[in-house]
């Protein structure tokens, strides 16, 4: 059966603010750094739907936002202004948030998924640029509507014990596992990304059909939220696809190899050089992106859409203008958690993470 979408308001405040963001003196735009250009804008390209490039390079025309309430979700860090994607994903999102709520997960709490445009962020993530990931909260949203000042300040938890590698059995419950199972259920996605830790839970007690594990792939961090990943949609033909999964379940040596080698405790090495950061420009990126950040922008009130069918009504979240300064001092969701651990943008997992999310 189809899915109906309606448009609905959306509420954006269209101005932007990227006061300090500019280098002084006579730059070109188009050397600007590429976060900074995307980062900045508030509403998506007036295109068709379109993932651009890779999920660690490109961009997205025509993304549409996830509303801020639904049903059965609440997205938080409104300030980030990262509740857009490619139509399919948006989807869902909406989608699997019915199933959660089914098994017992009293309902979404969504994360990050990407900027109106994609591209590269301010802070957070090598990934997420071509608005087909979406990072979605180990923790079931609460059974009241956020403000949106709580949705800045609330903090996720971690799912493993503290100062462990390995999930805490009093916080793991049968619905995290559905809400999993559920995830890399749907054909469109092609990875579901957890800590190594959340992997081995399921592959400990996971009975009965296990060929689902195969997308559930094990990377630094992700012990706080989980990330869904898309296959490139069949509107898209200028995105590039990442390799598939292997087809075995993935609970192997692969997997011991994290407990192993990848989460010990490292040394640090006196004579390792301090890596060098390069930033990203427009020109790093596939070129239709210049054309898609420069792009007219869709009107506010079509930037948004969700389903008709469970038109949902929750009382309207005033949205700031999008602001770099606002971005770049919005809270990791990690903050504030983890008793003797630092908060700030730059702590943001517990493990180092010079893997990107491949
Ligand atoms: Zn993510």
């Amino acid at each position: 059966m189809a899915i109906l979408y309606s448009l609905v308001r959306t509420g954006i405040a269209a101005t932007i603010g990227i006061a300090g963001m500019l280098t002084a003196g006579a730059v070109s735009a188009d050397s600007q750094p590429a976060k900074v250009l995307f980062g900045t804008r508030a509403l998506p390209a007036d295109t068709n739907p379109q993932s651009v490039g890779f999920y660690t390079g490109g961009c997205i025309g025509g993304a549409v936002a996830i509303p801020v309430d639904g049903p059965h979700w609440q997205v938080m860090r409104l300030s980030r202004n990262r509740r857009w994607g490619h139509p399919d994903l948006i989807a869902l999102i909406e989608d699997l948030s019915r199933k959660a709520k089914a098994d017992g997960w009293n309902g979404l709490m969504v994360g990050d998924i990407s900027q109106p445009r994609g591209g590269p962020m301010l802070t957070g993530h090598m990934s997420h640029q071509v608005g087909l990931d979406a990072d979605l909260w180990f923790m079931p949203m609460p059974d009241r509507r956020l403000s949106y000042q709580q949705r800045e300040e609330m903090s996720a938890i971690s799912v493993l014990k503290e100062g462990s590698v390995h999930v805490d059995d009093r916080r793991w419950t049968s619905a995290h596992t559905s809400l999993l199972r559920h995830a890399a259920g749907y054909d469109k996605v092609q990875r579901v990304l957890v800590h190594p830790g959340v992997k081995k839970k399921l592959c400990d007690t996971v009975r009965g059909d296990r060929t689902w594990l195969a997308k559930i792939r094990p990377v630094y961090g992700h012990h706080y939220h989980f990330h869904i990943r898309l296959h490139c949609p069949g509107d898209s033909p200028n995105c590039r696809s990442q390799n598939a999964v292997p087809a075995a379940d993935g609970c192997d040596e692969t997997l011991q190899w994290w407990f192993d080698t990848a989460l010990r405790p490292k040394k640090p090495d006196p004579s390792a050089k301090p890596k060098e950061k390069r930033e990203i420009t427009l020109a790093n990126l596939p070129n239709a992106c210049t054309r898609i950040l420069k792009a007219g922008a869709v009107e506010e009130t079509e930037a948004e859409y969700s389903m008709a069918a469970s038109a949902f009504r929750a009382p309207p979240i005033e949205l700031p203008a999008v602001s770099a300064t606002a971005i770049l001092a919005s809270k990791p969701i990690e903050a504030g958690n983890i008793s003797g651990r630092k908060a700030g943008p730059e702590i943001t997992v517990p493990v180092p993470t010079p893997r990107p999310e491949r």
